[in-house]
């Protein structure tokens, strides 16, 4: 049977409607995932994306109360300056201090983090990768790593080294995994079973590019994973650098569908078709 289009939403009086905040919001894949996944689950539901000027996070929670939406998902700029408008927020959102995805519990609007759990959701399931016991890199220490490192801890690795360019924010991302976590060097690269490029070197680049790259490929090598969460595109400079090497190269889009999965599931009970909505992200 063929996908469903996730453009042929039918609207009615009943549907549930969610939405993705940010801004800018236009090239977000969050309706295609979200409307695909609501179709293929027989759902009443679909997912709009609202352009919310940077400040006006409050206004669109309150908008989410006033409008009873369905679920929010939450991107930049707004996944701090949100969480002073919710009831609650969950354990790892309350550590990472960012929300990426709002839902109802009863009347309350609670503030969950997906994204770090998305990404070991795919590992495990997309990889068969369970970070669990594994030495990890990562790369970068902004809001996506940060969410990283505290789920990679949180599943059980072994060590995780944090590598950034600015060394105050490498060691407040590395005591998110508590005593897994420290500020890692180059020299880690090489003992790594698991590494994650959460800098965004690679957004952007031409297929066919060489460059540019978070690290020095001479460092990767076979039995090493190595997941770059830049999605555009999807074969980055980076993991073709990885392949050549004979590291396992692991893109970045089975983290947006996890993690847009938990949302949903989250939001209307149901479990998301990952199979679906990966065709989706693709297309
Ligand atoms: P962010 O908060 O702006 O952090 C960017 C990080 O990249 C910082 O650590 C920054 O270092 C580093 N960086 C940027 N340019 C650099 C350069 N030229 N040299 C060295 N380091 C550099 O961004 P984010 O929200 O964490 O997102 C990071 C990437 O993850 C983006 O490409 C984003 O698209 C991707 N992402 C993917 C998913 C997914 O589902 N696959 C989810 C979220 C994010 P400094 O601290 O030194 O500035």
């Amino acid at each position: 049977m063929a996908d469903p289009d996730p453009f042929a939403v039918s609207l009615r009086g009943s549907t549930r409607v969610a939405a993705v905040i940010g801004s800018p919001v236009g090239h977000s894949r969050s309706p295609l995932l979200a409307n695909a996944a609501f179709q293929a689950a027989g759902l009443d539901w679909a997912l709009v994306a609202f352009e919310v000027r940077p400040g006006d996070g409050a206004q669109a929670v309150a908008a989410m109360r006033a409008l009873s939406l369905g679920g929010l998902m939450v991107t930049m700029p707004h996944k701090v300056d949100v969480i002073a408008s919710l009831d609650r927020l969950t354990p790892v959102a309350t550590a990472l201090g960012a929300v990426n995805s709002i839902a109802w519990e009863g009347t309350e609007l609670v503030g969950d983090n997906t994204d770090g759990a998305g990404l070991v959701a795919s590992l495990r399931s997309d990889s068969g990768v369970d970070p669990a016991s594994l030495r990890c890199v990562v790369l970068g220490a902004g809001g996506a790593a940060r969410s990283v490192v505290w789920a990679l801890a949180d599943a059980g690795a072994a060590d995780v080294a944090v590598l950034n360019r600015t060394r105050g924010k490498a060691e407040v991302a590395a005591a998110l995994a508590g005593g897994v976590g420290r500020v890692g060097l180059s020299g880690d690269l090489a003992g790594a079973d698991l590494i994650i490029n959460a800098t965004s070197i690679g957004m952007g680049a031409d297929i066919g590019d060489s460059g540019p790259l978070p690290l020095d490929p001479a460092l990767l090598g076979p039995g090493q994973v190595v997941v770059d969460l830049v999605y555009s595109p999807r074969h980055t400079p980076l993991l073709r650098a990885a392949a050549d090497r004979g590291a396992t190269p692991v893109d970045g889009l089975g983290m947006l569908v996890h993690q847009a999965a938990l949302s949903i599931q989250r939001w209307t009970g149901v479990t998301a078709d990952l199979a679906v909505m990966a065709r989706a992200a693709r297309d």
